[in-house]
């Protein structure tokens, strides 16, 4: 049983890229109530729920509170943009390193569609300073976002760090006319 139905878009879009492997760290950003969460400690095995597998690691973040989950670490009433939270992933993260940053984050939609997309986005780019900071080289992110006039700057902003960016509509979310994920893969960890 799943917390939210907003699992079903996750299973389908690993099921078709096989993102989450027994044994990855994973960073979930706007996990409550925690069903991303859910299907992370399945894939991820962070529960040791099978012994022959490497077990992996499963940290969700929310301004809201996430009800306990076995086999995840969760940081409520934290902001995943705030600095203060990269910090804490870090500590609380295998050798500080994430192999996978996953994003389900939502603003509270104000109904004006531009102004909701725009915030979306912004929070969107804070990731790719999250991924500088915990993201292991070859990694991947995962993010949530409503289409609009700026969803080609994010865009390429995640090429000029990540090998592969594609855009991703679940058939779980065909509802939603505007909700899409970017998928982006192989992170390339700019020089500084
Ligand atoms: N993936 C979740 C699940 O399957 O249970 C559902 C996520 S819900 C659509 C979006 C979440 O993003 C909300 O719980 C909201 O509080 C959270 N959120 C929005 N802005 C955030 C921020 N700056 N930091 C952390 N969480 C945030």
């Amino acid at each position: 049983n799943f917390r939210c139905r907003s699992a079903f878009k996750l299973l389908q879009i690993d099921d078709k890229f096989r993102l989450l492997q027994p044994g990855s760290s994973v960073v979930d950003c706007g996990a409550a109530p925690g069903a991303w969460s859910q299907v992370a400690v399945q894939r991820v095995n962070s529960a040791g729920t099978d012994q022959d597998l490497p077990r992996g690691t499963v940290i969700g973040i929310d301004l809201l509170n996430i009800p306990p989950l076995d086999g995840a670490h969760f940081l409520s009433s934290h902001d995943v943009t705030d600095p203060a939270t990269h910090a804490k992933l870090r500590e609380l993260l295998p050798q500080g390193e994430a192999h996978i940053i996953l994003s389900d984050m939502a603003p509270n939609a104000s109904g004006f569609r531009d102004m909701d997309h725009e915030r979306l986005i912004t929070m969107c780019l804070s990731l790719i300073d999250l991924a500088e900071k915990i993201l292991l080289p070859g990694g991947s992110l995962l993010c949530k976002y409503w289409d609009g006039v700026f969803s080609h700057q994010l865009q390429e902003k995640l090429s000029s760090v990540f090998s592969s960016v594609r855009t991703i509509k679940p058939q779980a979310s065909r509802m939603d006319s505007a909700e899409k994920y970017f998928l982006a893969r192989m992170y390339r960890k700019p020089f500084k």
